[in-house]
């Protein structure tokens, strides 16, 4: 008998004829004669409801209060998809994150689960009970509410599967997969049946939404069998894979966009040894995260340097930098909060050089501007015009021919030669 961790998203659970559904396919994976551990989110934009109720009251929610707020979502979401599978005759019994526990650090609104007490639910699935426990919240050591950051669910229920030693941990969206872009951008876009555990890594942490990057990075260390599938159509969905020689491996694999970012120039700056430091100490000392970072050297030894942060950081972060400039002597702060990354992401990049040539040309012939440029081993991550965004994507998508199966193609080639 195997032990099975199941995640349905707030899509899957908006309405009670959804949840019904759900209780549906629980029952049937219990039936087939697994072992069932359940984690539901919030219903549909329950939290974004919440989320604006707080805002409406103070633009800085206090945080401890923001997460007692939002962990209310999928308390709500575990009694009634209990009540869904008793109604159907199918044991089970909810559980809050406090309860289960899952026990995290104190950040609040983006806390790291440090451990989970696993008796419980091991007892329950003796029985023969489902247990359903809820999504993206958990219990800090002095025994407050914590949330895990938006998307937080998948993550509660890799850790719960990783607790476990599951044998799957299967991640229920409204997609069918992991797509080579997201599907509601570009209408092509292909789902992918399988993405190595590296690719997936990088396009969550670029944008893209369907797994949080979090999730990602706790399948990774305790190796857990992880797979996106669609609550509402069969299929085989996608599988995160650790096996990367298997695979044959295309140049990219994929496209991940974020519309989060923002941009932030001083210039002028003295070309001197400490200066990046003394530019982005006070950045980081109010917990402001920098992702690309570029300095260009002008003719009269100052330099002008620019880098990114997340969009809702980008006030405060032009703030600090105005005090910095004055400090400094610099030349001036300029900034641009409406720019979006786009990244192109593949293993096989690691023996392909010339990518990044490439895409520059396509998003060129565009028209599109690129403003900073970031590469990593499988990843090149391009800034442009947010009002370009979705023009860039599907040219690229195009352009490295995306929309067409690579496995398909070789096998066709095959079948020629033959
Ligand atoms: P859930 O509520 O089930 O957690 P999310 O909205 O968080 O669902 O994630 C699913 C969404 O992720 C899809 O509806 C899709 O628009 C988006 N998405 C972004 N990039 C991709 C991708 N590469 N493949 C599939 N879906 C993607
Ligand atoms: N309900 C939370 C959110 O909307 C967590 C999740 O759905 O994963 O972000
Ligand atoms: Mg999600």
């Amino acid at each position: 008998m195997s032990l099975i961790v199941q995640k349905y998203g707030g899509t899957s659970v908006s309405d009670i004829s959804r949840m019904m559904h759900v209780a549906r396919k629980i029952k049937a994976t219990q039936n087939a004669g697994h072992s069932v551990v359940v984690v539901v989110s919030a219903m549909g934009h329950e939290t974004d409801r919440l989320d604006d109720l707080a805002h409406q009251i103070m633009d800085n929610p206090t945080p401890r209060e923001l997460d007692v707020l939002l962990a209310t979502g999928e308390q709500v979401s575990i009694a009634l998809l209990c009540m869904a599978l008793h109604s159907m005759g199918c044991p089970a019994r909810s559980y809050t994150g406090a309860q289960v526990a899952i026990r995290t650090n104190s950040v609040h609104t983006k806390s790291r689960i440090e451990h989970i007490d696993d008796e419980k639910i091991r007892a329950d699935l003796a029985q023969g009970m489902v247990v359903v426990v809820a999504g993206f919240q958990g219990i800090d050591a002095a025994g407050n509410t914590t949330t895990l950051g938006r998307g937080g669910s998948d993550t509660t229920a890799v850790a719960l599967a990783a607790a476990l030693k599951a044998d799957e941990c299967q991640i229920y969206t409204d997609v069918d997969g992991v797509y080579t872009t997201d599907p509601r951008m570009v209408s092509d876009a292909r789902r992918m049946p399988r993405v190595t555990f590296d690719e997936m890594l990088e396009l969550s942490s670029l944008g893209a939404q369907v797994l949080q990057i979090r999730a990602v990075e706790f399948a990774g260390k305790y190796n857990v069998p992880l797979r996106v599938l669609s609550t509402f159509k069969e299929g085989s969905g996608t599988l995160i894979t650790f096996d990367e020689k298997s695979m044959e491996q295309p140049i990219v694999s994929g496209i991940a966009f974020s519309r989060e970012e923002a941009k932030l120039i001083i210039r002028g700056v003295p070309d001197k040894p400490g200066i990046a430091g003394q530019i982005l100490g006070p950045i980081s000392d109010a917990n402001i995260e920098v992702d690309m970072i570029v300095q260009i050297l002008g003719d009269d030894g100052n330099t002008d340097f620019a880098f990114t942060v997340h969009r809702r950081d980008y006030e405060q972060a032009f703030a600090i930098l105005r005090e910095v400039n004055d400090e400094l002597g610099a030349g001036g702060v300029l900034g641009d909060a409406k720019i979006a990354k786009v990244s192109l992401v593949g293993v096989g990049m690691r023996s392909h050089a010339g990518i990044a040539s490439t895409m520059f040309k396509v998003l060129g012939a565009e028209g599109i501007n690129i403003q900073l440029v970031a590469t990593s081993e499988i990843k090149v991550s391009v800034l442009v015009d947010e009002k370009y965004l979705e023009l860039g994507v599907r040219a690229l998508h195009e352009a490295f021919r995306l929309h067409e199966d690579p496995y398909e193609e070789e096998a066709e080639r095959r079948r020629l030669r033959a």
